[in-house]
């Protein structure tokens, strides 16, 4: 029997393995360790990718969305307090970074053809306290924020899941306020351990993030303010460098695979993913279908018993968890119903457009 892995990083890196290793070997032989060139190329050719002014290299994904928020604090437009609306279907990363700043999380239940924050239900979500949305890409897939609230919020993106997505031809990252992305190995582009990056035009935005980064200092043992330290390693800038031009090849590969997906999978059961009217709007960091009637875990073992290996994103909605007691109580029937229903497939560039095809063909098989 054929085995279909979920994800196999090794073989996700082979491609550039010996691009990788000479630039593993520029930075062993370069003698510097933290910031640097890499890093400042790095940055800058981010910058071009995405289409800001600024990039920022920070430690990983989480860090960059809290030194977002941080920043916004020192600069004087976010207080302790205020409120940030996201989605109720959200990983628990924007969340941590919310409540670390001492700001508060409101959730907004997910559209469900889209599985992103809904546009139509922010405006009963709006307070007096209001300071930021933060749409998640989740998934791969734009989640546009209404010029409305555009003008009126700051908006972070949380596009750790999206590097490449573009809308209305603009890359998200650029779309809000500032864009916080993560280089996790299983990311789109993933670098060989933590990394991670903020993108902006704001010039100033930009440079609280840079001191922030590093101990709150611009100029050696002078700090202005209470940083930390989450700089992007010289090492991960390299391993970046060489991947980060494959982006929009890494990202097609994906959508071939979501497009055999979409032709071939046809079982009651098995709700697949919408198809975005424009194929540049989502880059299927995960290939996320749902599962109806309470058929979830039978289905994962239908799938694993065929040499399937799957994964769900995610088992738990952020309020039920042990570490968020005081959201325990709200009432948020979207995001539970999917915590129970979602399942990823194998979407990965590892999974060949003819695998997805016979993927699609056992989940077919599945009650039928
Ligand atoms: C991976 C991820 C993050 C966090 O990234 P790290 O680099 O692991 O800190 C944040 N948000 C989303 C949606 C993610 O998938």
């Amino acid at each position: 029997m054929k085995h279909y892995s979920f994800l196999n990083l090794a073989d996700a890196n082979s491609p550039y393995i010996c691009e990788l290793q000479q630039a593993a070997m520029r930075v062993v032989n370069s003698g510097r360790y933290i910031g640097g060139e890499e890093v400042e190329a790095f940055e800058r050719e981010l910058s071009a990718a995405v289409s800001t002014d600024y990039a920022v290299g920070v430690g990983n994904g989480l860090d960059a969305m809290r030194l977002i928020l941080r920043a916004y604090m020192e600069m004087g437009k976010l207080h302790e307090g205020d409120e940030v609306i996201t989605s109720s279907n959200n990983y628990i990363a924007g969340i941590l970074a919310v409540t670390d700043c001492r700001l508060k999380p409101v959730f907004v239940e997910p559209d469900l053809a889209t599985l992103n924050l809904d546009p139509a239900k922010i405006e009963a979500a709006v307070s007096g306290r209001t300071r930021v949305i933060m749409p998640v890409h989740l998934y791969g897939r734009i989640s546009p924020v209404p010029e409305k609230f555009a003008r009126e919020f700051i908006v972070m993106e949380d596009c750790a899941q999206s590097i490449g997505a573009r809308f209305c031809g603009h890359p998200c990252g650029s779309l809000g306020s500032a864009g916080a992305f993560s280089f996790y190995p299983t990311k789109n582009i993933g670098a060989l351990g933590d990394a991670g990056a903020v993108t902006t035009n704001n010039g100033e935005l930009a440079e609280c993030v840079r001191a922030l980064r590093n101990y709150g200092s611009l100029r050696q043992y002078h700090n202005i303010y209470r940083g930390v330290n989450s700089r992007m390693d010289p090492i991960q800038a390299a391993m970046l460098r060489v991947k980060l031009p494959h982006m929009d090849e890494e990202n097609a590969l994906r959508r071939a695979n979501a497009q055999a997906y979409d032709e071939e999978l046809d079982n009651p059961l098995i709700i697949k993913p919408q198809m975005p009217a424009d194929p540049d709007e989502h880059v299927w960091h995960q290939y996320v279908v749902r599962i109806v009637g309470g058929h979830r875990d039978e289905f994962r073992d239908f799938m694993a018993k065929n040499g399937v290996e799957t994964a769900v994103h995610y088992p738990t909605a952020v309020h039920h968890q042990p570490c968020y007691e005081e959201y325990s109580g709200l009432h948020l029937p979207v995001a539970e119903q999917l915590a129970g229903e979602v399942v990823s497939l194998p979407v990965s560039r590892c999974t060949k457009s003819g695998d997805a095809r016979q993927i699609a063909r056992i989940a077919n098989r599945f009650m039928n």
